[in-house]
């Protein structure tokens, strides 16, 4: 079994950023829009404009008002849209309740999309012509390719059908040619389906869920779940590792596997929109 290092592999990917950013001509300008008092979100945020620092990437955050109507979040993002110095803008999600996410993803300029939320990039995925994909998914591909994984012809199982994670994971998959098979919490006999899979990629929030006798003798095991466990606090993938393992060809841990990748993607995609 081989551990899939998400560190490593976001370390390496980070001095090919630096060594991006030497050549650019233009500086990249991220706007990052938060809007309340998520306290999770405060600290991704935080992460971000700490990465944005350390790779030269000039970082604005808007924070807005929990209280804010749809029309000053639009208005906003229009200002950034039309900004010539701000190349990149992102919405942090979650939003309050009474906001419709959607509309504000529609209205972020694709060009500036960075996550790749934009129904203009989701469609672009789907027809295999994406610039911008959302970063998680990306992130993953990222590790798949750095070991050398061949998925094309491979039967792939993404259990989760999230717009952040499994929709997106199954477009890049079926763009590599894998064979791509989505499971969700509709499915019946989950074990059964991924027990035929050479790649399992998993981002349904469950700890532990994806015990060894779901999983063939060899696959390739991507865990793409956080879940901090109620008593000890301690941060578990979907996976049940410690008995996974011994099965897998290759295992990505957690922490430590896909999580550093979404945010070296999202640096990434920020620096190709100054490209
Ligand atoms: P989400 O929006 O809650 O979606 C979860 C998906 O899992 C849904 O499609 C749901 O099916 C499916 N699901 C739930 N229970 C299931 C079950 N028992 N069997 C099969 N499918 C099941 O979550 P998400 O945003 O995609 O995130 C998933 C996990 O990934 C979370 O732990 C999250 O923290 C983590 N995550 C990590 C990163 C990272 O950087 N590493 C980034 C994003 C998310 P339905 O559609 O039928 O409800």
């Amino acid at each position: 079994m081989t551990l899939i290092d998400g560190k490593y592999v976001s370390a390496k990917v980070k001095e090919e950023l630096k060594e991006k950013m030497i050549h650019l001509t233009r500086k990249p300008s991220l706007a990052v829009i938060r809007v309340g008092d998520d306290a999770a979100s405060k600290i991704y945020v935080n992460l971000k404009a700490k990465m944005c620092e350390e790779l030269g990437i000039n970082f604005t955050e808007y924070h807005l008002d929990a209280n804010i109507q749809q029309e000053d979040l639009m208005g906003l993002i229009h200002r950034l849209n039309a900004d010539e110095d701000t190349t990149a803008i992102l919405l942090q999600s979650p939003i309050p309740y009474h906001l419709n996410i959607l509309e504000a993803f529609k209205a972020i300029d694709p060009e500036k999309d960075v996550d790749g939320f934009n129904p203009i990039n989701v469609g672009k995925l789907a027809l295999g012509q994406a610039v911008f994909a959302p970063c998680t998914p990306v992130g993953v591909m990222t590790l798949l390719k750095e070991y050398n994984i061949d998925i094309e012809g491979k039967h792939c199982v993404v259990i989760g059908r999230s717009n952040i994670v499994g929709r997106p994971m199954a477009q890049l998959l079926i763009n590599s040619n894998a064979t791509v098979t989505v499971c969700h919490s509709k499915t019946k006999n989950l074990a059964e389906i991924t027990k035929t899979a050479d790649v399992v990629v998993v981002a349904i929030g469950k700890p532990h869920y994806i015990t060894a006798d779901m999983i063939k003798e060899g696959a390739v095991v991507i865990d793409v779940g956080i879940n901090r466990l109620p008593d000890s606090k301690k941060i578990v993938g979907d996976v049940d590792f410690e008995n996974v393992k011994d099965k897998c060809s290759f295992i990505t841990p957690v922490p430590g596997g896909v999580g550093p990748m979404t945010i070296i993607t999202l640096m990434g995609n920020v620096i190709k929109t100054a490209e």
